[in-house]
């Protein structure tokens, strides 16, 4: 069969019978989707047999890259052993304790205990449920609001999409879940004033937790949860004096810190966690996708002692749990994966290396007539359209030459994210020089292709 016709009764199908997550199914329909059938180190490989650059990580996922044997082998291993088996009724097996463990060391030193799950969503929904409950067992029922920011991405469920600040996941099917307010997010190069110093914006941002908890009654606020950097949202990287703002409200009025790691965590900014790279103390961490490289799901919340020691000391249940919690499978992968990236110093050659390479990469892009700001902070990065780079002015219709781009990054064999117009990524972290080179010469192209599509609509 050729490949043409392979990948037509693909789509075919696919339209018949698959209902993607975040799309727009019309359009899906008349445009089809891309198939990708395989995947190899830095690479995936579509149904007619294009290499493409992965500049995604999947999405945010994939750090040690695809086709590692090693977590395939670590699978197949477990499977045979015990392929399953719950954690509800006073059991537990050998890969759920090793994790466990591994993840106690890794994590910051008020962290030593783990609740699994298996997305992202499942992972915020346990944290938002574990605030809450503390403060039941610590005979402050009234504390259940939890603040955290606008544009923020938390996951679909309802509760994490209600955690999250974006107006298009809020807005067409469900009413808020109750007990959920945002505040502005970081985002120097869109909502700073005219000459207003990153440093200056960074404690304004802080700030508005502060305005925010005194609004609400402190003594109605559960928690502050947040991105250490908002990812999906569009790589916004906080100034320096954020955090450590951030962490002082935290601190002056005695609630939780919830740090939403499932980007970040996993090596993604040089360090196993984001927390550390900017020495903030949550009590509860959630992670996903990069547990695993995502080579088979797995989430969970990193639980402080403080928390812990609340659960300990009450003869209360916490009635939450998912079948898969600690699917001993996915453990299993996990583990290999965290001894894939220690052996091959994956963490620190963010720092070391490939961080600084991506820094300079987009550091080439930033006087295109196209780029209003690039930015990076670890291994996760941004590159800002706009129709004026002086006065910052965007294009009309948000989104459309975010996507403009992107089909040209797509065409030119490479992946980034359109976030509106901001392209955004994250490379696994295995890429090398060859790759940053790779990728340099496509955005360079892509974004020379875009310009002449754009050109009347742009003041140079
Ligand atoms: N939190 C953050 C910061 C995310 O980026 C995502 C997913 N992109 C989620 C939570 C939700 O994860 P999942 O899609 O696995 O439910």
């Amino acid at each position: 069969m050729s490949n043409r016709l392979q990948t037509d009764q693909i789509q075919e199908l696919d339209a018949q019978h698959h209902l993607h997550p975040f799309s727009n199914h019309q359009s899906l329909r008349a445009n089809g989707p891309r198939v990708i059938v395989r995947g190899e180190g830095a690479y995936i490989f579509d149904s007619e047999g294009n290499r493409i650059l992965d500049g995604m990580a999947g999405l945010w996922t994939t750090n040690v890259g695809y086709g590692n044997k090693e977590l395939a082998d670590a699978a197949h291993a477990q499977m045979i052993e015990l392929p399953f088996y719950n954690t509800f009724f006073r059991t537990t097996h050998p890969p759920v304790v090793a994790l466990s463990r591994k993840l106690a060391e890794l994590a910051p030193a008020n962290i030593n205990r783990v609740f699994y799950g298996s997305s992202g969503s499942e992972s915020n929904d346990t944290a938002i449920r574990l605030a809450r409950h503390y403060w039941v067992l610590m005979g402050e029922p009234k504390r259940r609001i939890i603040i955290s920011r606008r544009n923020a991405y938390h996951g679909s469920t309802i509760a994490s999409g209600s955690m999250g600040g974006m107006t298009h996941v809020h807005h067409h099917s469900y009413p808020l879940y109750e007990g959920f307010r945002h505040v502005m997010d970081p985002y120097w190069y869109g909502e700073s004033f005219a000459g207003e110093t990153p440093e200056a914006f960074g404690l304004r941002a802080a700030h508005a937790f502060e305005e925010e908890i005194l609004r609400c009654g402190p003594e109605n606020v559960a928690a502050i949860a947040a991105e250490p950097v908002q990812g999906a949202g569009g790589v916004k990287i906080a100034p320096d004096t954020y955090w450590p703002e951030v962490q002082k409200i935290v601190d002056k009025y005695g609630i939780l810190l919830l740090a939403d790691e499932v980007i970040t965590g996993f090596g993604r900014l040089g360090r196993w966690f984001a927390s550390e790279y900017y020495n903030i103390r949550p009590d509860l961490i959630t992670f996903a996708k990069a547990a695993t490289s995502g080579y088979i799901p797995l989430s969970g919340v990193l639980v402080g002692d403080k928390i812990v020691d609340a659960l300990m000391e009450h003869d209360d249940d916490f009635n939450h749990g998912f079948t898969f919690s600690g699917h001993p499978v996915a453990c299993a992968v996990a583990l290999k994966n965290i001894e894939i990236m220690e052996r091959d110093r994956l963490v620190p050659r963010v720092s070391e290396e490939t961080g600084p390479a991506l820094a300079r990469m987009l550091a080439r892009f930033k006087d295109h007539p196209l780029v209003g700001e690039v930015r990076s902070v670890g291994l996760m990065g941004a590159i800002e359209l706009v129709a004026d780079k002086k006065t910052r002015r965007r294009f009309a219709d948000p989104g459309r030459v975010g996507l403009i781009c992107r089909d040209h990054f797509f065409r030119e064999g490479f992946i980034m994210r359109a976030v509106f117009d901001t392209m955004v990524c994250a490379p696994p972290l295995i890429w090398t020089g060859p790759q940053f080179e790779e990728a340099s010469a496509v955005i360079q192209k892509a974004l020379d292709l875009t310009l002449a599509d754009v050109k009347g609509e742009i003041t140079a």
